[in-house]
């Protein structure tokens, strides 16, 4: 009974590398991610899209009065 412990994790092992060399993993690309990311401000809650949102100090604002109101 204690070689299934030394066997399974084995052939687990064996079998997550043997996928992950078949197929070259077109799914996961960090660089691009296909939905738009969705950042709250933190002032006021609302949801704005990243490349839209004011960035202060690595946090999101919506707008430029949010982040400047916040600062102080
Ligand atoms: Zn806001």
């Amino acid at each position: 009974m204690k070689i299934l412990l030394l066997v399974v994790p084995a052939l687990l092992i064996w079998w997550i590398l043997r996928l992950l060399r078949s197929s070259s993993a077109p799914v996961d690309k960090p660089t691009t991610p296909p939905v738009e990311n969705m950042v709250a401000c933190e002032k006021c809650g609302l949801h704005v899209p990243e490349k839209e949102a004011i960035v202060r100090d690595g946090r999101h604002y919506c707008s430029e009065e949010h982040a400047r109101e916040t600062k102080s």
